[in-house]
């Protein structure tokens, strides 16, 4: 399967993308392959059950801070619950679910609630334009950096959302997306507004204050996935990682590193 795919695969003129984006550094420190297939090869796979959850409350928090830029007050409760609900009904359609559709439609709808009871009401928009803010910009590599800042609030904190399992956050100061972000659009000071997935979900917002050199490690790192890249290197997942498993991982039936 895999040699086909590949025989396939090499046969396609394959022109990169003109610039680099900040999943696309993740992917590729996360796993190579898993990088390779995705943007090199652009093999599809269906969305899970906790990514739709996750997509479902960032568009309602989208639509919610749009209209706060404008009045101050935001979407009512039960319209930012229905439209989350709605986005994840959609998205549920051709997703690989975790746990039934109903269930994980009640879990966000009591997610969707605690969002809005807490960051919605706590996070202000800095203005209507810094909401699912673009970021494009130039940190020495001879492609721009692409990717999209949840929310930069009125106190000059750039805002990712996360929806995740676990209350609590890894070293906000060497994360790629927030770190590039603040780079690049000139900020100091980066957070996540974290809700729990789970029954009775949990908020907290997590903030770090970014310096000059947490910036230029960061730069540093994605230059080595960019060259990386260049040389078409692509490494498989550390020995031993959990995501690189069947449960885990979409490419296993066709990685080499797999059951490939
Ligand atoms: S099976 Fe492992 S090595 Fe292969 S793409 Fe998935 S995570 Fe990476």
């Amino acid at each position: 399967m895999l040699s086909l795919l590949w025989n396939m695969k090499k046969k396609e003129d394959k022109k990169p993308p003109p610039y680099i984006s900040v999943s696309q550094v993740r992917t590729y420190l996360m796993c190579g392959m898993k990088y390779y297939f995705r943007y090199f090869e652009k093999i599809e796979t269906s969305p899970t059950g906790p990514m739709i959850r996750g997509s479902s409350v960032d568009k309602a928090a989208n639509d919610h801070f749009d209209v706060k830029a404008d009045n101050g007050i935001g979407l009512k409760r039960n319209d930012f619950v229905d439209l989350a609900v709605s986005e994840h009904d959609f998205s549920a359609e051709n997703a690989e679910m975790d746990i039934t559709k109903q269930t994980s439609r009640d879990r966000l709808a009591e997610i969707s609630k605690k969002y809005h009871t807490t960051h919605a009401q706590k996070l202000t928009p800095l203005s209507k334009g810094s909401v699912q803010l673009k970021i494009n910009g130039d940190i020495g590599l001879d492609i721009p950096v692409l990717g999209f800042a949840d929310l930069i609030t009125k106190d000059r904190v750039v805002i990712d959302n996360k929806v995740r399992k676990q209350n609590r956050v890894n070293d906000l100061t060497k994360d790629i997306q927030l770190v590039t972000y603040a780079d690049v659009a000139n900020f100091s000071k980066v957070g996540i507004a974290l809700v729990t997935d789970n029954k009775t979900p949990k908020a907290e917002i997590y903030t770090a204050q970014i310096s000059d050199d947490s910036k230029s490690l960061v730069r540093e790192r994605i230059k080595l996935v960019r060259n990386g890249i260049k040389k078409n290197v692509f490494l498989p997942a550390p020995e031993g990682s959990w995501y690189c498993s069947e449960k885990w991982c979409s490419f296993w039936s066709i990685c080499p590193y797999g059951a490939g």
